[in-house]
């Protein structure tokens, strides 16, 4: 029997790099990572399908109504969701899938599927972060204003992640991330079937 994926929720600050990370998991070590659908406007650079699906607020609802969801949330003016379809083939084929999401999604996959793993990526301080946010220069001084007040609110959610990691050295972060993973799928619960298998080969001897 095929062991299912691990579902990986990666939260962090706007500007904390976890993007970056994302990317990392995927080409490093083979994680699935799930597009979402948004009704923000592309930045510039970003391209439908592959940053997000870029949606209308009516498809998006329209979505909603017919459970292609497996999270939505609201943040900073613009919805984000979680495409249902993906996310559930790609576990049944065993691959670890990456969902990169802010805090109200991350609990919601969390009363959904216990199982997920929830981890909060920041960067080595708060100037650190809004270096980070203003060098971006993707955003206008409101926007960055705004990020920054949002993530002085995420900050109190902190306490309802399993793991923090700080991205100061990618290298560092993304392989400190891909063990969580692993020690989590090394962990007797999630080997039930398998143990089971054992003992039963064991009796047959
Ligand atoms: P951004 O506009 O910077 O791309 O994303 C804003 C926030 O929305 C980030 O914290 C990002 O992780 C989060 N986000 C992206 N996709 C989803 C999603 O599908 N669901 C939820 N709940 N949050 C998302």
């Amino acid at each position: 029997m095929k062991k299912k994926g691990s579902l990986i929720v990666i939260s962090g600050f706007s500007g904390a790099g976890k993007g970056t990370v994302a990317k990392r998991l995927v080409k490093d070590y083979g994680y699935s990572l799930s597009v979402s659908a948004t009704t923000r406007a592309p930045r510039e650079g970003e391209v439908d399908g592959v940053d997000y699906y870029f949606k209308s607020e009516a498809d998006f609802k329209n979505l909603i109504d017919y459970n292609g969801f497996i999270e939505y949330a609201r943040y900073v003016d613009n919805y984000y969701g979680t495409p249902r379809a993906f996310v559930e083939k790609e576990l049944a084929a065993g691959k670890n899938v990456i969902l990169e999401i802010e805090v109200q999604g991350a609990l919601n996959i969390k009363d959904q599927y216990p199982d997920a793993i929830l981890i909060f990526i920041t960067a080595p301080s708060v100037e650190a972060l809004k270096a980070r946010l203003i060098g971006r220069g993707t955003e206008e001084e409101a926007v960055v204003a705004k990020r920054m007040k949002r993530a002085s609110e995420e900050a109190e959610e902190i306490d309802n992640y399993e793991y923090i990691v700080i991205n100061d050295d990618l290298d560092e972060c993304v392989h400190n991330v891909h063990s969580i993973v692993v020690s989590r799928r090394c962990e007797l619960k999630q080997n039930l079937d398998f143990i089971e298998e054992t003992k039963k080969g064991f009796e047959q001897i």
